[in-house]
């Protein structure tokens, strides 16, 4: 009754070593379509980019691991078709593997721009190591960086860019950074300190066409709004859509991404889908989720190696991230939404605090700039529901990590 786990990123690694050590005895196959090691993405935007660094991969696992808990990675192979009937999965290689369970770890795609000129030369995406690595030789020497989006990867790598000493526009056609994850008080703050980095931030501004150079490699960014900004090295950042396709054409539910039951599991009860591309029912927000980060990755795949083994109940894990964009390290816990009411505790002055967002009455997210104490006492204190009121984080020199060490008696 082997494992077949399609997808070497976290969130499939983590399956993998989640099943050894519940015991879980029979064989593992990790189909992985990226070549060699299992690696992490995070530092791809971060740590390999900083001026200087000679930045290697860093694996998933450590040397030896893999062999060690006897888990096979067919490594540039992908998984080609699913045969549900016969319990087979077809790789691009011809071999077929047989399986008791399935797990689809497969994650998401970076979105494409589709004007004028978005295939000319310079131009970027980031999502795996050859594009980090790319990015990593072409940075020390670009001049004038344009990035689309302000999402994650299009501040991180501003961020970076900035320490390369480019001169760096980002093009967002939002009218704050982040929207999509962080309370607007708190997406203003960081629009603010992009500004003061010496980043051009231009919000409510899309792009509208690519121009080339003489040399053919793209030469400026055109705006929506008409403004021409001269362009050596483009990145976007424009969001991702889930690898569902191998799904569907295996006629398992999907509605952005595979939609899953509480258990992590597909239309399919033998198959499971965890990490980037699952559409899960999400406890905290009560509404069908998809998640893309390292934790939901990792509990997911924690998760969904337990319901194999025949543990029963819901994925409820409490999501966190975070974000480091040159010295503002950014955590959120929970899950803000639009709304939701926001107390600013700390100082934003001197860019260390933490915004809480209230929702009914009740804490549901809270968004910490380089206060990592406050990531952690939230972190517990949502999980555990024992946040504090809106009237008592509203309090003078209220302190999140004061909250959180005090005795439950004590203010809760
Ligand atoms: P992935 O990591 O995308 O892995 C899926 C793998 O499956 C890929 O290798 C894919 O090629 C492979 N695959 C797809 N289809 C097939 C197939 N048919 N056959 C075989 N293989 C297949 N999150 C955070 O929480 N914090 C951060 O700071 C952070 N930084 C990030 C920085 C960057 C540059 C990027 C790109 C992402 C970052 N993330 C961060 C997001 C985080 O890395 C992802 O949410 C996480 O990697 C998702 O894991 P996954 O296993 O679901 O998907
Ligand atoms: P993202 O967070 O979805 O941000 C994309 C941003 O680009 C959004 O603000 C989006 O606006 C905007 N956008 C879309 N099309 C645009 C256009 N044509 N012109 C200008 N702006 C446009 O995604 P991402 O930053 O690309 O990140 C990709 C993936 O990597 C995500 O899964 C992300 O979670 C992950 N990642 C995570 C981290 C982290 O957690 N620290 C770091 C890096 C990457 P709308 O929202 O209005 O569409």
């Amino acid at each position: 009754m082997s494992v077949v786990i399609v997808g070497g990123g976290q969130a499939g690694l983590q399956v993998a070593d989640s099943l050894r050590a519940g015991g879980y005895a029979d064989g593992i196959d990790i189909v992985a379509d990226e070549p060699g090691i299992p690696y992490q993405r995070p530092p791809l935007s971060k740590d390999y980019l900083v001026p200087g660094k000679d930045a290697a991969p860093l694996p998933l696992r450590g040397p030896g691991f893999l062999a060690a808990k006897g888990i096979t990675v067919h490594d540039g192979v992908a998984a080609v078709a699913l045969e549900r009937g016969s319990r087979q999965v077809v790789l691009s290689n011809g071999r077929r593997l047989g399986y008791g369970h399935l797990v689809l770890a497969t994650g998401a795609a970076n979105r494409h721009l589709a004007c004028e000129g978005a295939g000319l030369p310079g131009i970027r995406g980031l999502r795996t190591l050859p594009d980090a690595q790319a990015l990593h030789a072409e940075l020390p020497r670009a001049r004038n960086v344009v990035v689309i989006g302000a999402g994650f990867i299009g501040l991180e790598f501003a961020a970076a860019a900035r320490a390369h000493g480019a001169t760096v526009t980002v093009l967002e056609f939002a009218p704050r950074p982040m929207g999509r994850a962080l309370s607007a008080v708190t997406a203003e703050w960081f629009a603010a300190a992009h500004v003061r980095m010496g980043v051009r931030l231009r919000l409510n501004e899309g792009i509208e066409r690519f121009e080339a150079g003489p040399d053919g490699r793209v030469a400026a960014a055109v705006s929506t709004s008409g403004e021409r900004y001269p362009a050596d090295l483009v990145v976007a950042g424009i969001g991702v859509v889930p690898n569902d396709s191998l799904a569907a054409a295996a006629g398992l539910e999907t509605a952005n991404g595979i939609v899953v039951d509480e258990a992590l599991r597909t239309s399919d009860p033998s198959v499971l889908a965890v990490g980037d591309c699952a559409s899960f029912p999400n406890a905290h927000t009560g509404t069908r989720t998809r998640l893309e980060s390292v934790q939901n990755a990792t509990d997911q795949g924690r998760h969904a190696a337990g319901t194999i083994m025949g543990r029963t109940g819901a994925y409820l894990d409490l999501p966190w991230f975070w974000s480091v964009q040159g010295a503002l390290r950014l955590q959120i816990a929970g899950l803000s939404a639009p709304g939701d009411q926001t107390i600013m505790a700390g100082d934003p002055d001197a860019g260390k605090f933490s915004v809480l967002c209230f929702r009914d009455g009740a804490l549901a997210a809270v968004e910490s700039v380089n206060a990592p104490a406050d990531h952690i006492a939230a972190r517990k204190l949502l999980a555990a529901g024992h946040g504090p009121t809106l009237e008592e984080a509203a309090a003078r020199g209220f302190s999140l990590k004061a909250f959180g060490q005090a005795p439950a008696s004590a203010g809760r």
